[in-house]
């Protein structure tokens, strides 16, 4: 791959931990044809020294590495103020030199690692000043989150989409670079034995837990204004939804995967004022043990409001009012200060007919499809079968697929993934505009009744899988949550 990639951002926590790592991977695996980096951020330092901090982030997050020195001799720095057109002219010169001695073609990708305040402003002087200006491919990577609402996010697009075609937007959602989120696509679309069952017929409901074990941390003045709901629900949790109900698309090709995507965003049911309560729950972390560890209560951490309303926490009841789904609820859940850390998705198949079979002292269990995403990669597979011994009793058998394989020798990174697909041009694992759009509007509905009323909160202890009324959700339908502690399987041990 030929390409400048210029990171705005390049002292900051996400290129530290993950962007300097992912494209050192890339590099070692050649996948880094001709390429040069300029690292972009306001505070002053000389190419030496921030090559010195790309050697130190690569280390630390992957241990000793070869080829280093080779690696960050491609890294340049150049201090940068955002608001100023100066400073972007002086950038132009500095990326055309670079481009000719690298022979880069004139592709460039702008990845912005920075705060969101700062995406649109950023893309509009990289228009009025020249610097996408290029003979090759220009492409803007863009992190979450994209706006704080629909219409935050429509002025952001349309600031974006001054200087950028919709083709040329790569909006990260780091979700869509993890080996299982990736896999759902091939479990469904690749195998007889599921497409066929995949909808109300025979499936009952479909259950995704991302629960964390971590508080808010030092990032209490993002979260405070965006919550649980912002931050994973209209993202992740969404893009997790979609690809589990999308139809199977006409070709692997990014214009139809997400034309399926987008259908599936068109036919969420929307919940609106009264029922938002009925349909979704909202928490905030009291103070309580994590791995005998006593942890203190949101409203306690840095740079969180003491009487703060902002949910870490929610749980929600998806429908999705089109023939394949109706009537099967998609029950998501996500929150920080959880019991255990771990995102899985359950496909529940509907009971059988009439049971034959009992389990000593329970019922048949249904049948479960478990996709493991983090921190095991895997899929398990729950089938009754025959206990052994002379009895006609069934129990639960677990055909259990790991990524073990791939595990030792270190699954890729998503980031590195995702980076990857950039510089191909694949745009397939990043949201387009319409999903983003769609999702505002099913969390804005939320959001407005949410923020019109205090919740007593604090009312989920840390250490704990959130408030009571999570379950009752699911009660209410007659189902329960599948505990993630009891489906953690034995792989990947
Ligand atoms: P950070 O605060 O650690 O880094 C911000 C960077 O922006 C620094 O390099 C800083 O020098 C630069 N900067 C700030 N103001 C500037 C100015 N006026 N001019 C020039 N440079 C300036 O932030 P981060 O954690 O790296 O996050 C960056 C983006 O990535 C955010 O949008 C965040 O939501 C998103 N994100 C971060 C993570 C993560 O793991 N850190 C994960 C997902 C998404």
């Amino acid at each position: 791959m030929t390409s400048l990639i210029m990171i705005f951002g390049a002292t900051g926590d996400l290129a530290k931990r993950k962007l300097f790592p992912s494209l050192y991977r890339l590099f070692s695996k050649n996948k880094l044809d001709k390429f040069a980096v300029i690292g972009v951020a306001r505070r002053p330092l000389s190419n030496d020294e921030f090559q010195q901090s790309v050697k130190d982030s690569v280390l630390s997050a992957l241990g000793n590495k070869d080829n280093l020195d080779e690696f960050v001799s491609h890294f340049y720095y150049q201090s940068h103020d955002v608001a100023d057109s100066n400073s972007y002219v002086s950038l132009k010169k500095f990326a055309d030199e670079i481009d000719t001695n690298y022979k880069l073609e004139g592709n460039r990708i702008f990845y912005l690692a920075m705060a969101p305040e700062f995406f649109g402003p950023i893309a509009l002087h990289l228009k009025s000043d020249g610097l996408t200006d290029v003979t090759g491919y220009k492409r803007l990577v863009i992190e979450k989150p994209f706006g704080h609402d629909l219409a935050s996010a429509k002025e952001l697009n349309k600031q974006i989409r001054t200087a950028f075609s919709e083709e040329e937007v790569y909006r990260i959602d780091h979700y869509l670079g993890k080996e299982m989120v990736r896999n759902i696509e091939v479990i469904r679309f690749a195998n007889a034995i599921f497409e066929p069952l995949w909808n109300n017929r025979y499936i009952s409901n479909i259950q995704i837990t991302s629960s964390e074990t971590l508080g808010v941390e030092e990032r209490g003045r993002y979260y405070e204004s965006s919550g649980a709901l912002r931050d994973m629900l209209q993202n992740h949790m969404m893009q997790m939804v979609a690809l589990l109900a999308m139809e199977p698309p006409i070709k692997l090709t990014t214009d139809e995967i997400r034309s399926e995507k987008v259908r599936v965003f068109r036919a969420l049911r929307t919940v609106d004022g009264e029922e938002v309560n009925q349909f979704f729950v909202r928490g905030q972390y009291g103070e309580g043990t994590i791995e005998d560890e006593q942890v203190p209560k949101y409203r306690d951490e840095p740079m969180v409001d003491k009487e703060s309303n902002t949910e870490t926490f929610v749980a929600g009841k998806i429908m999705i009012d089109n023939f394949r789904w109706a009537g099967v609820p998609f029950y998501i859940r996500t929150g920080k200060r959880m019991t255990t850390k771990s995102t899985k998705i359950v496909i529940q198949f509907k009971d059988i007919p009439m049971n034959l079979y009992y389990q000593t002292e329970k019922m048949l269990n249904p049948n479960l499809l478990v996709i493991h995403i983090q921190p095991e990669e895997g899929i398990t597979l729950h089938l009754n079968a025959k206990k052994a011994g002379g009895h006609l009793d069934a129990q639960t058998v677990k055909l259990s697929f790991a990524n073990t394989g791939i595990h030792a020798m270190n699954t890729p990174e998503g980031y590195e993934k995702l980076l990857f697909d950039c510089m191909r041009g694949d745009a397939t694992n990043f949201t387009h505009w319409d999903e983003v759009a769609y999702s505002w509007a099913f969390v804005d509905k939320i959001s407005e009744v949410w923020e019109k009323t205090k919740e007593s909160f604090p009312n989920y202890q840390s250490g704990t899988m959130g408030p009571k009324e999570t379950d009752e959700l699911l009660e209410k339908d007659g189902y329960f949550w599948w505990p993630v502690t009891d489906l953690e399987v034995d792989i990947c041990k």
